[in-house]
């Protein structure tokens, strides 16, 4: 295990989720652990974890590694987004490559309720091929990083709800929709209603808070075009609340010196 500074537990938390702010700000308030969050920096006007924050890339597997070593980091937590596949994979082998306990914290997925009209694809790939079939008015919610596989599809309307504009042209047949959630049912149903949504397009990312289109969709009867989680890395340790991180941080050994 690394040296930790002063005999503080120094904790990577690998972010740009909710539960990572929210780790985080418990986190804030045990003296014996120290926090760095980390950002991907895809976003703009991200939101912010409290405490100290690092921005980008590190460089693949390797590039962590030498960070871990580096910023004497003890245990790496990673809290990424369910669809964020690749960090998830170099958090497992860089934590590894440098001796460190590893934790992946993972907010459940949502399930399908009594009404619900889903149609599961593995991936982007299958949802692109799988939409025509299913409307021809579209609420697109997947993100700007899959906005480009959607944009051929000519013969739909699209609204595609982003919290960035993206970096390519928008054809005449996509309209983007810049928002970032939490989303409520009454603004879910107004959007869909107004814009005569047939069929919503969405990842499985869980949480309260981008829930309600799946609601709406329900109460107004549209299919919703799911796309699943990319497979779990095998080797890593798994929570999915809060609670259950701070407690499988606890019960690690304690720090030496
Ligand atoms: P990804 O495909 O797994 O990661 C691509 C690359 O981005 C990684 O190889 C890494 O670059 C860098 N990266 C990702 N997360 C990072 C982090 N927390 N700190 C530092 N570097 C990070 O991930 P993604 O899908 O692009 O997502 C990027 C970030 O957005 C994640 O932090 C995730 O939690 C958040 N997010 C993603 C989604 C989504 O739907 N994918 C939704 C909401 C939030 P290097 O190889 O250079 O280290």
């Amino acid at each position: 295990m690394s040296k930790s500074l002063a005999g503080r537990r120094r904790v990577l938390i690998l972010g740009g989720t909710a539960e990572a702010r929210a780790l985080a700000a418990r986190l804030a308030d045990q003296p014996a652990v120290a926090v760095v969050s980390s950002l991907a920096g895809r976003v703009a006007d991200p939101r912010l974890p409290v405490g100290e924050v690092r921005v980008g890339g590190f460089g693949g597997v390797d590039g962590l590694a030498r960070w871990l070593s580096a910023q004497h980091i003890d245990v790496v937590v990673d809290a990424t987004h369910p669809y964020a596949a690749r960090m998830r994979v170099a958090a497992v082998a860089a934590a590894d490559t440098a001796g460190l306990a590893h934790l992946r914290l993972e907010r459940p997925g949502w399930t399908a309720q009594p009404g619900d009209r889903w149609h599961r694809v593995p991936d982007v790939p299958a949802a692109t091929r799988t939409l025509p079939a299913l409307g021809r008015r579209v609420l697109l919610t997947t993100g700007r990083q899959s906005l480009s596989a959607f944009l051929p599809l000519s013969g739909l309307w699209i609204l595609a709800r982003v919290v960035d504009e993206p970096p390519e042209p928008i054809p005449a047949h996509v309209r983007l929709l810049r928002s970032r959630g939490p989303y409520t049912l009454r603004g879910e149903l107004d959007l869909m209603r107004t814009h005569r949504i047939d069929v919503l397009v969405t990842k499985n990312s869980g949480g309260p808070l981008t829930e309600a289109k799946l609601d709406a969709a329900r109460r107004l009867g549209l299919p919703v075009l799911m796309i699943d989680r990319p497979a779990p890395v095998a080797s890593s340790t798994t929570v999915t609340t809060v609670e259950e991180a701070l407690r499988w941080l606890s019960a690690l050994p304690a720090q030496p010196g």
